[in-house]
């Protein structure tokens, strides 16, 4: 017992100098030891360990503070290499990732026609993380999942993806045996939430943060003190399905009327826009129905068509009522958008705030900023991967 506690304490005391060094450019042993109140002794055994696991580097000389120069360490930023897996409902995209958030090579997999196929979404996983793994130039420490849906991630499960058609999925036990690598699975929007806190170059300031993805489907990622925010059963930010329309709404693929979603994402407004030029003769939009996509809209948006105009910034309204639900239950004053609908920018953007001033008290209001992801299309890969970047047991050899 007494050697575990010993064993406990030493890890504990090796991922606050990890930590301590993962959060500065350069430091010193002396700086390190001020800021986890470690004595100089223990911070010098830690360090010549991680030297050697070639985690973290002597790199240079600092200013002297009257006595010897002393000598710089930094994160050695290449020696992991992660895999970040985004599942998103139109493309699986991978990457190797390096200790900083760099990423060293992308592979992306359409993933048309297979929709409904669970076997076929789960070769298509095998596939892009093969080709990753496979080459073995530096060997990989961890893969992290982004996956839409609802995630179990204690139990490394996929509880309900409905695109892929995945119920019940022992997602991280399949990896884990195929590619003998810790793996760890979360929902995509938490994912991307924890990309933009650890990678975000604004936002590792801010300790409390919601993301929001809008693209086919709608989902958020809460981070409060600085922590991902799941919830009791895990699911927290599914505010994709928070009923919007009381009545006479859409039939949203979860069975219910009226979610955010029928209104306010990707999908709702092609196929809003599909249903309305048959009544719009005039407008940019193809008039071929099925011609209509996500590109489609924007040119005609960007062109100043007036249809397309109504249909984004219809959707921009349904989005500000949600958020400013959100923002009146966590006063939380950090809102980042991603996903596929940001490509209508500033107007898009200027419409949700609009909508926010119309339906939030004045008070929680005053400070939220809402604004634009900085990772764009990598937050997710960047966030499923940095759950390892963040969990040092994971960086060290046993
Ligand atoms: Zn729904």
């Amino acid at each position: 017992m007494e050697k575990a506690t010993r064993q406990h304490t030493k890890e504990h005391n090796r991922n606050l100098v990890l930590k301590t060094i993962f959060g500065h450019e350069q430091i010193s042993r002396a700086e390190t030891a001020r800021i986890t109140r470690l004595t100089r002794s223990t911070v010098s055994d830690i360090v010549s360990d991680l030297i050697d696991q070639g985690l973290i580097r002597e790199t240079g000389v600092g200013q002297s503070q009257g006595g010897k120069s002393p000598i710089l360490l930094s994160v050695v930023e290449d020696s992991r290499w992660l895999v970040g897996l985004d599942l998103a409902q139109n493309e699986f995209r991978a990457a190797v990732v390096n200790l900083r958030g760099k990423i060293r090579g992308v592979v992306a997999i359409p993933v048309d026609g297979i929709d409904r196929d669970g076997a076929a979404a789960l070769k298509l996983v095998y596939k892009i993380l093969d080709q990753l793994i496979g080459d073995t130039s530096q060997p990989r420490s961890g893969i992290g999942v982004g996956a839409p849906g609802l995630i179990n991630t204690n139990e490394g499960m996929v509880v309900n993806a409905v695109n892929l058609n995945w119920k019940n999925l022992p997602l991280t036990h399949l990896l884990q045996e195929r590619y003998g690598l810790p793996v760890h699975i979360l929902n995509d929007c938490q994912a991307a939430a924890i990309g933009e806190k650890t990678y975000g170059k604004d936002f590792q300031k801010d300790e409390n943060l919601v993301l929001i993805n809008v693209h086919h489907g709608i989902g958020a990622g809460i981070i409060i003190d600085g922590v991902i925010y799941r919830g009791d059963g895990g699911f927290a930010g599914e505010i994709g399905h928070v009923v919007v329309v009381r009545e006479g709404g859409e039939l949203c693929r979860c069975g219910k009327r009226g979610c955010l979603e029928t209104v306010a994402s990707a999908r709702a407004l092609i196929k809003n826009a599909r249903q309305s030029i048959g009544h719009h003769p005039e407008s940019r939009l193809p008039s071929d129905p099925q011609q209509i996509t996500l590109d489609t809209v924007e040119e005609a948006f960007k062109a100043g068509d007036p249809l397309a105009r109504d249909l984004v910034l219809d959707t921009a309204r349904y989005l500000g009522i949600v958020i400013s639900n959100l923002v009146g239950v966590l006063n939380i004053q950090k809102i980042v958008l991603e996903g596929d609908m940001t490509r209508f920018g500033a107007p898009w953007l200027d419409a949700i705030r609009q909508s926010m001033m119309e339906y939030s008290l004045e008070w929680p209001l005053q400070n939220t900023r809402v604004e634009f992801g900085g990772l764009g299309e990598n937050a997710v890969i960047l966030g499923a991967a940095a759950v390892f970047a963040n969990n040092y047991s994971h960086l060290i050899g046993h």
